[in-house]
């Protein structure tokens, strides 16, 4: 969500006739967009603006913090780092471009929230030449007992099927050929009548997009129908993205998911059933409170009882202002969780080995999106699955959409040769 927003504040810039430089230190303007969903998150993005703060040029340059940890924090952030210009929190950063072209010595700091979505309808840019993100919804109506996304980002809002529509098709026409629809929770979508799988028809019918993702499915919305479009719609990726958060069905409950680990199993048997070697991904929380070790042994038997491609892993972060933060005692011990998430982390990398050496032989319609960091002469590019592929070729692949043979693989990169 915050690389579409960037996308969109990035894009708002350039409408205002600003130009991007490659390093901060021949910026007039500089912009970090925050995340506060964990403690670290916010602990890294004020050690950037600290050290950005330092480089700052004397006379008309800005440092603007944006986001999440500018609405959570709001003035709090001076206190921390004066010589920050602008504090504009979730609902307010797409304002920066008109609030620069304003003569102003004094920090401005805004975090009003607003009930429409006027403000968001701005057009994205992409994430490079050929990928981009889509926003269908902003905020969220779930309350996770851990999360604090819906305080900062405000109740859940849908965008027209309309205005989306015309998003994508403009951004096709820029040269774009994947598209990834973006929503705290795309499957509770709902605008002119139309749900999830109803948008994603829409867009298969009216754009000519021929690579569609979207991020993130709540299991307690996922819909037998939007599951049947994994068999019958090829322009859907293979992959899904299903977080679970933990194998235990008491953690889970006291965490307000909604579902239980048997809901959650039947609907990955049935995602594996609507489309084969669909690559399946999640997010798991170790050491919420209260969490035993045996619920904790209860996650990594669904980890291995599941086989996920791969997993956003994460220790259990107090957040201000969420139900568990005013209810409950963070009484898992700091050592107790690194020791739960280093132990998850190395069975989730053994089996995305695993799963990884099954790969080997398929062929995957690849699009190139760069070349590798180590090694400029090889390509680098998605698979349907959304994995990491690194293939020679001599010819120019950049850009194209092109069909890999997988012949080898590691924990995180698959390598591949072109294929027919
Ligand atoms: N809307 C998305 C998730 C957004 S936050 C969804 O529901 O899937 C991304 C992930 O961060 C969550 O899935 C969760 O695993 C993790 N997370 C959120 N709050 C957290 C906290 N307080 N401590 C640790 N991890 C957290
Ligand atoms: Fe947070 Fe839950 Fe909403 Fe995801 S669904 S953003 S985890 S409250």
């Amino acid at each position: 969500m915050n690389l579409a927003d960037s996308g969109i504040l990035s894009a708002a810039m350039d409408d205002a006739g600003f130009v991007s430089v490659s390093n901060p230190e021949e910026a007039g303007v500089i912009i970090i967009n925050t995340c506060s969903v964990r403690e670290k998150a916010e602990e890294r993005a004020l050690g950037r603006l600290t050290e950005l703060a330092r480089i700052k040029k004397t006379g008309d340059s800005r440092i603007c913090a944006v986001g999440c940890m500018a609405q959570r924090m709001g003035e709090k952030i001076l206190e921390r780092i004066p010589k920050i210009d602008f504090i504009l929190g979730t609902e307010r950063l797409f304002d920066l471009p008109r609030l620069l072209n304003k003569e102003s010595i004094e920090p401005v700091v805004d975090t009003r929230m607003t009930k429409n979505l006027d403000w968001a309808e701005f057009s994205p840019a992409p994430d490079n030449s050929y990928s981009a993100h889509v926003t269908i919804s902003r905020g969220c109506d779930n309350y996770c007992a851990y999360c604090i996304v819906p305080y900062l980002r405000g109740p859940e809002r849908h965008r027209e099927p309309g205005a989306i529509i015309d998003d994508i098709n403009d951004l096709y026409g820029r040269g774009i050929v994947e598209i990834t629809l973006v929503g705290q929770n795309v499957n509770s979508y709902n605008s002119a009548h139309l749900k999830f799988p109803g948008l994603l028809k829409k867009v298969v019918a009216e754009t000519d997009i021929n690579r569609i993702r979207f991020i993130t499915s709540h299991p307690k919305d996922l819909s037998d129908d939007l599951i049947d479009l994994f068999s019958s719609e090829p322009k859907l990726m293979g992959h899904f993205h299903l977080p679970l958060q933990s194998g235990s069905d008491r953690i889970l409950e006291m965490m307000f998911r909604k579902y239980d680990y048997t809901r959650y199993l039947s609907l990955i048997h049935q995602l594996r059933q609507a489309r084969p070697n669909i690559a399946i991904t999640t997010d798991l929380i170790v050491g919420f409170p209260t969490e035993t070790e045996d619920e904790f042994g209860m996650t990594l038997e669904a980890v291995r009882d599941i086989r996920f491609d791969a997993a956003f892993m994460f220790r259990y972060s107090v957040r201000d202002g969420t139900w568990a933060a005013k209810n409950l005692k963070n009484d898992v011990p700091e050592e107790v969780k690194l020791r739960r998430l280093q132990e998850l982390i190395e069975l989730q990398k053994e089996i995305s080995y695993q799963v990884n050496q099954k790969e080997i032989g398929r062929i995957s319609s690849v699009l190139i999106d760069g070349t590798s960091r180590r090694d400029a002469s090889v390509w680098k590019g998605k698979t349907e699955g959304n994995k990491t592929i690194l293939l020679k070729s001599p010819e120019d692949l950049l850009g194209k959409v092109v069909n890999s043979r997988i012949n080898r693989a590691d924990s995180w990169t698959l390598h591949g040769e072109l294929a027919a």
